[in-house]
C-alpha cells in the first residue's frame, strides 16, 4: 500500500498517518518531522528549511525532492509507505509520478478552516520524538509529558497564529489542487474530518477500504 494523504495543517493528518501506519504495518513518512529533525540538529537543510518553516511557506520543490529520494532509498519504504506532507505542490507530484513508484491511493482528509484555527491552538508536540497531542482532543496522560518517550512537550514554532493564517493560505493556493490532480487519476478518496479522533479514524478506513 503506497497512500498519500492530503489535509490542511491541523486536519489531523499527521494523527491519521500514525494510526494507518499501525493498521497496515507500513511506515507513516512525514516531511515536516524530517524538516523538524534537521532544525534541531543544526544541519544544512535544517538551516534553509527552518526561514521557510517559520513563515508558513512551503520549502523550495528541488529541495524537498532531494530529501524524497534519499528517504525513498531506505529499506523500510520496501512494502509501502503513508505520506504524511508530500507531496505538497504540483511540481512534486508530477515529479513523483514520472518516477518509478507507484501510489495506490490518495486520501483527502476535509476539515474547515474554522476547526483548524481552533486545534491548531491547543497542539502539543513532544519536543524529543515529534508525538503530537492537544490539549482538548488529545492530552498526555501527564500534562507536560510525552506518553511515548516521556520528553517535555511545547507548541510548534509555526503554530502562533499569524503563522498558521499562512500556512492555511499556502495550503489553498499550492496543495489544493493536488485534489483535482489526484482525482483526474482515479486515485482520490475523500473522509471528512469528524470532532473525535476514533470517528475520523473510522471514516478514513472506510473511504479507503470501500
Ligand atoms: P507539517 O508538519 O506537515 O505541517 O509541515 C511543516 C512545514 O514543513 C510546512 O509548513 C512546510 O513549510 C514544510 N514542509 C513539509 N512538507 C513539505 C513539502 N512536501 N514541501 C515543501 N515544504 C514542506
Amino acid at each position: 500500500m503506497r497512500l498519500i494523504l492530503l489535509a490542511a495543517p491541523g486536519a489531523g493528518k499527521g494523527t491519521q498517518a500514525e494510526m494507518l501506519s499501525e493498521h497496515y504495518n507500513i511506515p507513516s513518512i512525514s516531511t515536516g518531522a524530517i524538516l523538524r529533525k534537521n532544525i534541531k540538529e543544526g544541519t544544512e537543510l535544517g538551516k534553509i528549511a527552518a526561514e521557510y518553516i517559520n513563515e508558513g511557506r512551503l520549502i523550495p520543490d528541488e529541495l524537498m525532492l532531494k530529501v524524497m529520494d534519499e528517504r525513498f532509498k531506505q529499506d523500510d519504504c520496501k512494502n509501502g509507505f503513508i505520506l504524511d506532507g508530500f507531496p505538497r505542490t504540483i511540481a512534486q507530484a508530477e515529479a513523483l509520478s514520472a518516477s518509478p513508484i507507484e501510489i495506490d491511493k490518495v486520501l483527502s482528509l476535509e476539515v474547515d478552516d474554522e476547526t483548524i484555527i481552533e486545534r491548531l491552538g491547543g497542539r502539543l508536540e513532544c519536543k524529543s520524538c515529534g508525538s503530537t497531542y492537544h490539549t482538548e482532543h488529545k492530552p498526555p496522560k501527564t500534562p507536560g509529558i510525552c506518553d511515548k518517550c516521556g520528553g517535555e512537550l511545547g507548541t510548534r514554532a509555526d503554530d502562533k497564529p499569524e503563522t498558521v493564517r499562512e500556512r492555511l493560505h499556502t495550503y489553498h493556493t499550492q496543495t489544493e489542487p493536488l485534489i483535482e490532480y489526484y482525482k483526474n487519476k482515479g486515485l482520490l478518496r475523500v473522509a471528512k474530518g469528524q470532532s473525535e479522533i476514533d470517528a475520523t479514524s473510522r471514516v478514513v478506513l472506510e473511504a479507503l477500504e470501500a
